[in-house]
């Protein structure tokens, strides 16, 4: 079987699961661009937990994990269907961690893995799980949790990180998107070292020079990023999409495993 990429995927405003809006079409053009998994492993920034929960429902509901919002967002359904089975497969990847791994049959999808995988795959019928962020581990052990997954892609299962590597909501300005230079200089250091394949770094973050703490003052948005990377095999190729700053956040957004022009 063909080797999945991986995807991480910079969801930003929860309206990109609705609008018609160049980030929510180039979900569109990424899901057409990959192969077809057969299922989807998500990580999202929307799933923090003490320890490491995946769910486990046949059928997941739809998490409205947001406030402020249009009814219409509200409305939104995602109903791919759950894989029991996988998270049970996964739980044994991960292997006799403290504490154990939960599956969570009472869990549903929150916002940051439907408004992606909404526009990736519309038709929501690829059984797709959601690991949690164990907020208790340090970026270096997520990242050795994370490299335990990496065999699922050579099964045909897709891993989706979800989050925003630049995040900082209490900066953001709607209205004036003006970036602020410690936003766009964080950013291209993050893209450089993604590039230069040193996550020992990446998993450090907040040794990362002096905007690490403006871009990064809570780190569930860019832990996410870390899942993606700890698949990466050394002979991925790696491309970046949407790969812009808007006020203090970022949209940037890698594959590696496929070279994809989106
Ligand atoms: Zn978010």
């Amino acid at each position: 079987m063909h080797r999945m990429p991986a995807v991480f995927v910079g969801h930003g405003n929860p309206m990109n699961a609705i609008e018609d809006n160049r980030y929510h079409a180039s979900w569109q053009r990424l899901g057409a661009a990959l192969p077809r998994p057969r299922a989807i492993v998500c990580v999202s920034a929307h799933w923090e937990t003490r320890g490491v929960y995946l769910t486990g429902a046949s059928r997941p509901e739809t998490i409205h994990d947001f406030y402020g919002f249009p009814a219409e967002l509200f409305a939104v359904q995602y109903p791919a269907p759950g894989d029991p089975v996988l998270a049970r497969d996964v739980a044994g990847l991960l292997g006799d961690i403290e504490p154990r791994v939960h599956l969570d049959a009472g869990h549903g999808f929150d916002h940051g893995m439907w408004s992606v995988l909404r526009g990736m795959y519309p038709a929501a019928d690829i059984p797709t799980i959601q690991l949690s962020l164990d907020a208790t581990r340090s970026g270096g052990r997520h990242y050795e949790l994370a490299q335990r997954l990496a065999p699922l892609r050579d099964e045909g299962v897709l891993i989706v990180g979800s989050g925003n590597i630049v995040h900082n909501l209490g900066l953001f300005r709607f209205h004036d998107r003006t970036v602020p230079a410690w936003a766009s200089a964080f950013q291209r250091q993050v893209n450089e070292l993604i590039e230069q394949h040193d996550h020992a770094a990446l998993c450090r973050y907040e040794s990362l020079g002096e905007y690490a703490a403006l871009a990064i003052p809570s780190a569930e948005h860019y832990l996410p990023l870390l899942y993606v990377l700890a698949a990466q095999a050394d002979d991925d190729a790696l491309s970046f999409f949407n790969d812009e700053v808007a006020s203090s956040l970022s949209m940037t957004s890698l594959i590696v495993g496929q070279d994809v022009q989106l």
